[in-house]
């Protein structure tokens, strides 16, 4: 079969959960036995989000390969198990630096260069994944960012347009639009839908199919009105009601036949509807697990979004512990030596967040010193794991003024220190340590205890992980001997550059900092080994 494309557009408002939607459609025909990728295309200019602020754009999250992607990407890879690469995240503003780097080379030598063909040549090409060649796939979906209407989503709409004309059946168009319930006329009203459609329909696209989100069931003669209105097939009408779990959605959108309504658009025959067992074994297990684990979250953003991948690992491994993970956001900022214990109280366990700068480190700071003191179960990741090793130097180590670099350069005692590599970067976009590496788990620790076997890669009868980075900033092997005396133990080491990558207090109940983010791999079918443990220890606590 040659490969189909499914494109993914949004209409009315923003955050109507297209991205939960393309993941779903990955999930179904993957269910089917289908090879499939999910790519997003962003319309804003930032070469990538990672210098984004999370108020701006939510978490940042990492692929194996080292791009700061989107965060839509932590559903594509949570909902389907794939790993998406720097191929799975564009931005405007990478299409046009390519466009206008080439154009320097001197490849367009002669010519005027246009938006039109020349930047929606550059995103078909994209689109079309020309660069994957090796890569044989039964479906793309390509979900674009934005709002139909956006001045600035225009030339993806356009190279949408253009290959629909030259795909053919190989390509169908998804609209996700909003249904809103006007309370006081108790009324459904399909209106917004209808105008999205038609400035669709104005820019030369005819959806196929229409997903409709809404808060209250519509009748079949609700979904005729829009199915005549719009031109679409009432089978290809689909409505996405508000589900108690994000994770319902799969298996509600195939109830309601929308990978059968992709696959006879493309004319593919349906056959029978998978079982899609262990997503519904894994929903059974969500819907039972309703006793409840605290667990306090010490960062600075007070944004669901900025920690998503790790809410969201919480959740999953709190599900497959039997339990729901209550997370409890607590803001560093407003942690104190006289509020600690008060700001905790209740906490089962306590995850110090990843981050950056200044702001609200010192009531990370506090809380670790108040959690290793008070041993509750603490999981420091990245920025978190750092702010471990700090507490552990001034607290422990006797250094009052140890610090990390990134905060106080003049510290003497930099127990956390910018990498050699890093020392000469000037440039701020992507030039982090990024993406996955290599991490040796030292034998009998907890950390190598808290790995499955199946998550292990054995290399030469060691036990080997990889895990993604996002930092520029790590321990200081100055000081490993005298950590390691005084109880913090170095047990996770990237081999090739020697770099301490997980530390843990071993006598502790469970007291682990990663300098990785061991949350942009956690799955719906396969929770985190680490984020497993914690929550297992946690509800022993
Ligand atoms: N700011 C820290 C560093 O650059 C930690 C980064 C993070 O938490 N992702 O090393």
């Amino acid at each position: 079969m040659n490969t189909k494309y499914i494109f993914v557009t949004g209409g009315v408002v923003s955050s109507l959960g297209k991205g939960i939607i393309s993941a779903s459609i990955g999930k179904m025909l993957q269910a089917r036995g289908y090879k499939v990728t999910i790519q997003k295309f962003d319309p804003y200019i930032n070469i990538d989000p990672g210098t984004l602020n999370p108020y701006e754009h939510g978490e940042c999250y990492v692929t194996a390969d080292g791009m700061e992607t989107d965060l839509d990407l932590g559903h594509y890879e949570r909902f389907t198990g794939i790993h998406t690469t720097r191929h799975n995240s564009i931005t405007t503003g990478r299409i046009y630096k390519t466009v206008i780097d080439r154009e320097r080379k001197g490849d367009y030598l002669g010519k005027t260069i246009q938006v039109v063909p020349h930047i929606t040549d550059e995103i078909k090409r994209r689109m079309l994944r020309e660069d994957e060649t090796n890569e044989q796939l039964d479906f793309v979906i390509t979900e674009v960012g934005g709002t139909i209407g956006d001045i600035e989503s225009a030339p993806f709409m356009e190279a949408i347009r253009q290959l629909r004309w030259q795909l053919g059946r190989d390509a169908v168009c998804v609209h996700l639009t909003y249904v809103p319930y006007l309370k006081a006329a108790d009324e459904l009203k399909t209106k917004p839908t209808q105008h999205s459609v038609k400035e669709l329909q104005g820019m030369g696209i005819q959806p196929d199919i229409l997903v409709l989100r809404t808060e209250r069931h519509l009748d079949d003669a609700m979904r005729l009105k829009v199915a005549s209105f719009c031109n679409v097939d009432l089978e290809c009408v689909v409505q996405s009601e508000d589900m108690p779990s994000i994770y319902e959605v799969p298996v509600n959108m195939q109830h309601q036949g929308l990978d059968a309504a992709i696959l006879r658009k493309i004319g593919i025959p349906v056959g029978e509807t998978p079982a899609m067992k262990p997503w519904r074994d894994f929903l059974e297990k969500q819907r039972n697990a309703t006793k409840e684990v605290h667990i306090g979250l010490v960062g600075k953003y007070d944004l669901q979004d900025a920690y998503k991948s790790i809410r969201e690992s919480l959740n999953l491994a709190g599900i497959y512990n039997n339990v729901k993970a209550k997370i409890h956001f607590i803001n560093s900022q407003e942690i104190t030596p006289e509020n600690v214990a008060e700001r905790l109280s209740g906490m089962a366990g306590v995850v110090i967040c990843p981050g950056f700068g200044q702001r609200g480190i010192e009531g990370k700071i506090i809380a670790a010193e108040y959690t290793r003191t008070h041993d509750i179960p603490t999981f420091g990741i990245c920025l978190g794991m750092q702010m471990m090793v700090i507490e552990f130097a001034r607290n422990v180590l006797g250094y009052k003024d140890a610090n990390s670099a990134e905060m106080d350069d003049k510290t003497p005692h930099n127990v956390i220190d910018i990498m050699e590599e890093q020392k000469s970067i000037t440039q701020m976009g992507g030039t982090m340590r990024l993406g996955a590496y290599d991490c040796e788990l030292k034998e009998g620790s907890r950390a190598a205890e808290a790995y499955e076997s199946e998550k292990l890669k054995v290399k030469s009868e060691k036990l080997i992980v990889s895990e993604r980075h996002r930092h520029r900033y790590e321990f200081n092997n100055k000081y490993k001997e005298e950590y390691e005396a005084a109880g913090m133990k170095c047990v996770g080491i990237n081999p090739a550059a020697d770099l301490v990558e997980i530390v843990e207090i071993p006598e502790k109940k469970w007291y682990i900092g990663s300098q990785f983010h061991p949350e942009y791999s956690s799955t719906v079918l396969h929770p985190h080994p680490l984020f497993m443990s914690f929550i297992k220890t946690c509800l022993e606590n």
